[in-house]
């Protein structure tokens, strides 16, 4: 592997020393500490090693350290069991200077509550991209913020930031969350949190993706290096070979990737394992139908106060009831055959819409909840329309599908 300039080789050690030395250089203007930790490859490595070099000696303890763990409810299993065993292992510490707190968005803004409550469509790359802000960024916002108000102080928060591969070719940094397997969240992290409550630091950004793997599938796991149980992890990333495979994971289904990389990966890799979250497979398109114009309203030549046509007149907006209805309960299928198959091969359930939730989403169709400048009476997508221009000039026609 190369260095980050492409041009030497560079090990683990070499990497902890620049991480050794990059911590010694910045972080010890704040005396609390939070690692937001989304539970995938690159904040794992971040949180395993931060605690295992504050552990060994290596950096000097802060006052305090809260692992903030980010819980979007959606993640691929293994990942989210995987945390979970980490997270006992914090706490088994049982260091009164190092604490864990599980980060979740509040009830309406979850990923199914607004999609199928409130009746947001789901979100795509191009005009409509909402989750990672409110089910990732907003939550560790607000959680850096209690935590700030709480100390007193401006915080320092770790992320997994690194740069990709790609981008260290051309010199530039990788934010986007779709590209180099970098972990969605992270770059907004870095880019989005307050830095009059918090400053960042990304100290495995100049971590390759080989090194990333080295620590956590042959450090990590050694006693003397914290004895993390990064199993879980390694399999939910294709397993053993998982250092040619410069995988993205993150929620089931993600609507903004083409294909469930690691879905597939897992259950084609341990079909015994995870082969029982197939009916998984059947989010995404359901996702894609969601986005049909015969299950969402339209504006019809909507206009500004002055009477002036708005930017998209004719703009495609939220679920109908009917719809939102009728893909909760393909959701609440879709997690009754996985948690069948769960009992049947005897392997962990999945809960990716609880009771509370669904109350939660039933609460917003009797109360008739729709998203901002929509009313729910506006016509189906699908219905014929008139278009009006700018110039009050009228063309009438059938709008077809
Ligand atoms: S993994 Fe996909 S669905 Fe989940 S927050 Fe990121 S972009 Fe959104």
């Amino acid at each position: 592997m190369d260095n980050l300039f492409g041009i030497e080789k560079i090990s683990v050690g070499d990497c902890q020393e620049l991480t050794i030395q990059s911590i010694n250089a910045y972080a010890y203007q704040h005396d609390h500490w939070v690692i937001a930790w989304s539970g995938g490859k690159d904040s794992t490595a971040t949180m395993t090693l931060i605690i295992y070099l504050i552990l060994s000696g290596q950096i000097r303890q802060p006052k305090s350290l809260t692992v903030m763990y980010a819980d979007t409810r959606m993640e691929l299993t293994p990942l989210a069991i995987g945390a979970e065993n980490m997270l006992k292992q914090i706490k088994a510490l049982n260091l009164p200077w190092l604490r864990t707190q599980v980060v979740m968005s509040d009830m309406d803004h979850r990923f199914f509550v607004y999609m199928l409550g409130r009746g947001v469509p789901p979100p795509n790359n191009m005009t409509l991209r909402w989750c990672t802000q409110q089910i990732k960024v907003t939550p560790m916002q607000k959680a850096i913020e209690a935590e700030f108000d709480t100390i007193g102080e401006k915080v320092l928060t770790f992320t997994g930031v690194r740069m990709g591969e790609s981008a260290i070719r051309d010199g530039r940094l990788s934010m986007a969350c779709t590209k180099n397997g970098a972990e969605c969240g992270q770059g907004w992290y870095m880019n989005t949190l307050d830095n009059k409550i918090t400053a960042t630091i990304a100290p495995i950004i100049h971590w390759r993706v080989c090194n990333v793997w080295d620590w956590l599938q042959v450090f990590a796991p050694q006693k003397r290096y914290g004895g993390w149980d990064t199993s879980m992890l390694i399999q939910a990333y294709g397993g053993e070979k998982v250092k040619e495979v410069n995988a993205r994971t993150g929620c089931n289904g993600c609507p903004l990737v083409d294909e469930d990389t690691a879905l597939d990966a897992i259950m084609e890799k341990f079909p015994k394992d995870w082969g029982y979250l197939q009916p998984l497979k059947e989010l995404r398109p359901l996702y894609r139908e969601m986005r049909k114009f015969e299950y969402r309203l339209r504006k019809h030549g909507e206009t500004k106060m002055d009477g002036t046509p708005t930017k998209n007149p004719y703009r495609v907006g939220p679920l109908t009831m009917e719809a939102r209805k009728y893909f909760t309960n393909a959701i609440i299928h879709i997690q009754a055959k996985v948690n069948r198959l769960a009992t049947a091969f005897n392997r962990p359930q999945i809960d990716i819409l609880n009771d509370e939730e669904l109350s939660r989403i039933e609460w917003h169709w009797e109360n008739n909840i729709w998203p901002q400048k929509w009313e729910g009476t506006e016509p189906l997508a699908t219905d014929p329309f008139n278009q009006i221009y700018n110039d009050g000039s009228m063309e009438v026609k059938l709008f077809e599908m």
